[in-house]
């Protein structure tokens, strides 16, 4: 079986909850949703099996962690499986970015994630269509099943408050514990910088602890 790939290479985390450690990242082509902000590259996919895929992840031996990021991976649901399944058997933690939208394929994986970076997506400024439905059951499944997942969002200005407080909603009704990243789209914005204080504010009177993160790779000028 192949897979579209877009590239594998060793970098830093610059999202989330382990910002800051060395990972391997996999990036995966194809993707279901259309985010006005995506800075993904589908144009260089290339086709690879598992066992090159794997033999790729190899030569990184001091990293522990491999990021299998995209796009959606979960769109190539039998290859990320059997992806997954590979990694973990070569004895390095499978780490997924998903855009928490496929509901039904996670639960088919669950067993080969190791962590799980799930991002929710605001329509007011990913300008997706609402995906509140999908972004709940997604969050269900991977907390019910006892993952290590915390949920990513990525807001702007234009984010409104109907949208924040849907997502305060959705998480605080499956757990107020669940870790919460805010990530800025234009950390040096003046009007964003208020903002941030604004919404973490929503979510902190919700009883959910939020951290805002800019993306650090950016900042340290790496992939
Ligand atoms: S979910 Fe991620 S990869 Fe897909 S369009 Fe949005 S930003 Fe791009």
């Amino acid at each position: 079986m192949t897979g579209k790939v877009c590239e594998i290479f060793e970098s830093i985390q610059g999202e989330g909850l382990y910002q800051g450690e060395r990972h391997i990242f996999v990036r995966l082509g194809k993707c279901n949703l259309d985010c006005v902000f995506c800075d993904t590259d589908f144009s260089r996919t290339k086709d690879m099996t598992i066992d090159e895929v794997l033999i790729e992840i190899k030569k990184y031996k001091d990293i522990e962690v491999v990021s299998v990021t995209g796009g959606e991976p979960l769109v190539q649901i039998d290859f990320f499986r059997l992806l997954a399944a590979g990694i973990k058997k070569s004895g390095k933690k499978v780490y997924l970015e998903t855009n928490g939208t496929l509901y039904r394929e996670i639960t088919l994986v669950l067993e080969v994630i190791d962590i799980i970076s799930m991002d929710f997506k605001l329509p007011s400024v990913s300008k997706n269509r609402a995906l509140w439905f999908e972004h709940s059951e997604f969050l269900k499944a991977a907390y019910s099943a006892g993952k290590d997942v915390f949920v990513k969002i990525v807001v702007g200005v234009n984010a409104e408050d109907n949208d924040i407080l849907r997502a305060v909603d959705i998480i605080g009704g499956i757990c107020k514990e669940i870790k919460v990243i805010i990530q800025p789209e234009h950390p040096y914005e003046a009007e964003l910088k208020s903002r941030m204080v604004q919404i973490s504010r929503m979510f902190n009177e919700a009883g959910i602890d939020v951290t805002i993160k800019e993306q650090l790779h950016k900042k340290l000028g790496v992939r």
